[in-house]
């Protein structure tokens, strides 16, 4: 994939200096552009680089000048703006979204395992044997503590998040599962998904 990136400059903050005139023409009409380097993506800044730099230049003769001391002493004092941080800030908001959701979705799946519902399909993986696969159990139906599923028949060789239409739950093989059984499975990973 292209990504585009790479260095870039921008002028953070702007002043007017009113106590030093300048040398060439000796009127008071200087400005002061202090600049930093950041680092983009895409064009968005997501943190600055190096050092800080500055320009000095004269509306009223139109020259840049060089005002060395004076002009590090604006660079010291200009603060860099939050915003050159922000795909660092976007990023990590993305994370925090992501690991959030998936949260809410852990504590939810179990809720359902916890109180099943008929109808409810779980996605199973399997890697007894050495070989890895999956297939889906809908409970069928709920006695006491015993859960009763009916399992695809198809397998899969990875995961998918729902069963291929051509897909069915076979009718006369019921499989039994207490509850605490299929807590179990959900805190091994056995089930990875749990579908309302
Ligand atoms: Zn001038």
């Amino acid at each position: 994939m292209f990504i585009l990136r790479g260095q870039r400059k921008i002028r953070i903050k702007r002043y007017t200096e009113t106590q030093q005139c300048c040398p060439n023409c000796k009127t008071f009409d200087l400005q002061v552009n202090v600049y930093k380097d950041y680092f983009h993506l895409f064009f968005i800044p997501f943190f600055p680089t190096g050092v800080k730099s500055s320009s000095m230049y004269c509306y009223h003769c139109s020259s840049f000048i060089r005002f060395d001391s004076l002009q590090h002493e604006y660079e010291k004092k200009t603060r860099i703006p939050f915003w050159l941080y922000s795909g660092l800030l976007l990023v990590g908001c993305l994370i925090v979204t992501i690991v959030v959701a998936a949260n809410i979705d852990a504590k939810e799946e179990r809720i359902f395992v916890q109180h099943p519902q008929a109808g409810d399909v779980y996605t199973i993986r399997d890697d007894k044997g050495g070989k890895l696969r999956y297939f889906f159990l809908k409970v069928n139906s709920i006695q006491g503590d015993s859960v009763f599923t009916l399992h695809s028949n198809l397998e899969y060789s990875r995961y998918i998040s729902k069963p291929q239409s051509k897909d069915f739950f076979v009718e006369d093989e019921e499989l039994v599962f207490t509850k605490a059984e299929l807590l179990q499975m959900l805190d091994k990973g056995e089930i990875s998904s749990v579908k309302r």
